[in-house]
């Protein structure tokens, strides 16, 4: 049973502690709730509007920030103290980001390539995190003004391609606008749940999410299937959306003004200005023919035809990023079974005819774009919160995680696509005696080997007991939670030695880089097998001459000189294969040598046996 209290300020009832869903986009954000009649309804705080756009103004001389609408006034007039697009920095390194710069307008730190980036304003930095935060903090305040109840729980929604570093980061961003984030959830999975698809255990279904929001676009083919929603693929093109629309009005306007580049310049901040009268026509185009306007003398008109002409390239990119996502997931127009559409720039008719003409069916649009993903996100949370207990939601991990092991083969120990949360383990061993410590590495990805993978952390388990090789017992358990974030641990049984590690990788994979992965994993295979079991053999090669150096230095008294010498050269024709030798020749040189000292091991046992029985007295 869901508590239920009664709001005081309102009179009317309400489900004790109300979980919100936030959709933390790259151009707007907006925050969504269960309401009382049990539905999910986003939040317009006092008329504000249901979209805060997701900008931030920092006051240079009180350092005050103000976020949203407001804050979009000040990009005219004060360009460098006023941050959009954050979202594309979060979780970021600056080399992920320094081939994009330029499209910045204020100023990102760049003197170190590796660790997150930061933005600097005046004499301060920030991080992504605490400017998320900020827009985090005033979707909670306006959350808490209109449900006048204090919010201190959310989900909030990432794009399915979001990597373990940026997922981490808008958890940290959640937490620090003082939010207690319960689950990171995908924006696809979101906007399914919204259309109710999901949310039946018994329904299996195929769908595409196309989502071509202001500055991105993003196409995730998902199946869902008993609750559990795996992404098949994502595809997408990170500097495409309904921005390349405004440009494109805006370029055909200056162009029929004749103006020249000179001309242009003498009209200070024109470009802002057409740039605004530009995003008002094209939205104005989605319901009407036409829109007339002028700007300083300029003629802003245009209709819809030529709209279209202007914008078809574009859309006809987003296209072929469905062609390439259902080539991914193996699958074709006609396997879809629903197409969501979510962003505010699939209002746009041409994009949506476009989308249903390619799948070949209509389109599911009968949710507002721009608010879908957060109405999801309120299921989401109601889910959490208990109120729909026979719902029970999965997402899966997009890659593989594991452990490097001898010879920098890389072995899996969580597998891509399991459902998360999950949880597995595997014993390893010490393969040195005497070996105190042990370095475990962790890495992400599909290869076989290590090196083509990505390390996510290493840490040193230190003061194993000193024991023979082959002895310490070492679980180590991989603990992936709800929000793909994962926790090493490693302990040795036999000492109870322990170490553990949250993985928060300091800077992420690029979009491409996952798929790459992805690509390479299938089109490397054949060479990884191979690879793989050369490695294989070196290792078990390395292993039989450590093991058979240590038994004649122990046992020599029980070889004849003949029979020393003779494992001495096996054992040099072994070592001088190792290197460079194939499977086969290694494994050949390895049976010899096995072949000859086997009966060695023997004639030692028999001869430990009778000293065990010697010293017992039998009666
Ligand atoms: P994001 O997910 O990137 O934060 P949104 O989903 O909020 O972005 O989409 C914002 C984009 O949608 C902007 O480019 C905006 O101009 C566009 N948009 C909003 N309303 C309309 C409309 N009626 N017709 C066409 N485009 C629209
Ligand atoms: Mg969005």
């Amino acid at each position: 049973m869901a508590k239920i209290s009664i709001n005081l300020a309102t009179g009317s009832l309400q489900k004790e502690d109300i979980i919100v869903g936030i959709d933390l986009g790259t151009t707007n954000s907006l925050v969504a709730f269960i309401n009382p009649e049990n539905h999910p309804q986003v939040i317009n705080d006092a008329g504000k509007g249901v979209l805060v756009p997701s900008i931030i103004h920092l006051n240079p001389q009180n350092g005050e920030s103000i976020v949203g609408n407001d804050a979009k006034a000040h990009l005219i007039e004060d360009p460098e103290h006023t941050i959009f697009s954050v979202k594309r920095l979060l979780g970021r390194s600056y080399k992920d980001i320094e081939h994009y710069q330029n499209f910045f307008s204020y100023k990102i730190v760049d003197d170190d390539n590796e660790t997150l980036v930061k933005v600097k304003i005046e004499d301060k930095y920030y991080s992504p995190i605490e400017l998320s935060a900020m827009i985090l903090k005033e979707l909670k305040a306006r959350a808490e003004h209109a449900l006048k109840t204090p919010v201190n729980r959310a989900v909030i929604t990432v794009p399915a391609y979001f990597n373990d570093s940026q997922r981490q980061a808008t958890r940290d961003a959640g937490k620090l606008a003082g939010l207690d984030v319960l689950r990171i959830v995908n924006e696809p999975t979101s906007a399914s749940l919204a259309y109710g698809i999901g949310l039946n255990p018994e329904e299996e279904r195929t769908i595409a999410v196309y989502d071509l929001g202001g500055g991105t676009f993003d196409i995730s083919i998902l199946k869902i299937q008993n609750g559990i929603f795996e992404v098949l693929a994502t595809n997408g093109d990170t500097f495409l959306g309904g921005d390349d629309f405004d440009r494109a009005i805006i370029e055909f306007w200056i162009k029929r003004s004749g103006l020249t580049a000179e001309e242009l310049k003498q009209y200070k901040e024109i470009r802002q200005v057409l740039r605004l009268k530009a995003e008002e026509a094209k939205k104005h185009l989605s319901f009407n023919e036409q829109y007339n306007n002028d700007v300083q003398g300029i003629d802003c008109s245009i209709d819809k035809s030529t709209f279209e002409e202007l914008i078809k390239p574009k859309v006809d990119q987003t296209l072929s990023c469905c062609k390439n996502a259902l080539a991914d997931a193996g699958l074709k127009p006609e396997n879809i079974d629903s197409i969501i559409m979510v962003g505010g720039s699939t209002r746009t008719p041409l994009v949506k005819n476009s989308v249903s003409t390619f799948f070949g069916k209509s389109v599911n649009d009968s949710l507002n774009p721009d608010e879908v993903v957060a109405l999801g996100a309120a299921i989401q949370a109601d889910i959490l919160a208990g109120n729909r207990k026979d719902i029970l939601l999965l997402d899966v991990t997009p890659l593989s995680l594991g452990v490097e092991t001898m010879g920098g083969l890389m072995d899996v120990i969580i597998p891509r696509n399991s459902k998360v949360p999950t949880k597995a383990g595997r014993q390893y061993t010490t393969a040195v005696d005497g070996q105190v410590n042990m370095k475990i590495s962790v890495y992400q990805g599909e290869r076989d080997l290590v090196k083509d993978n990505r390390k996510l952390a290493e840490f040193d388990l230190k003061g194993i007991p000193a024991m023979p090789a082959g002895l310490p017992k070492v679980d180590i358990n991989f603990l992936l939670n709800a929000d793909g974030i994962l926790t090493v641990q490693a302990v040795e049984l036999r000492s109870g030695v322990k170490q553990q590690v949250e993985v928060k990788p300091t800077y992420g994979l690029t979009d491409a880089e996952v798929e790459q992965m992805l690509l390479d994993s299938v089109s490397h295979a054949k060479d990884d097998v191979a690879q793989r079991m050369v490695i294989e053999a070196r290792t078990e090669g390395e292993q039989m001459l450590y093991t058979a150096e240590r038994f004649i230095k122990n046992n020599a008294q029980f070889l004849s000189e003949e029979e020393q010498i003779h494992t001495i050269k096996l054992m040099e024709e072994l070592k001088s294969i190792l290197p460079e030798g194939s499977k086969d020749e290694i494994l050949s040189k390895i049976d010899a040598l096995n072949e000859y000292t086997r009966p060695f091991a023997e004639r030692v046992m028999d001869v430990a046996i009778s000293k065990a029985m010697k010293g017992k007295s039998i009666e």
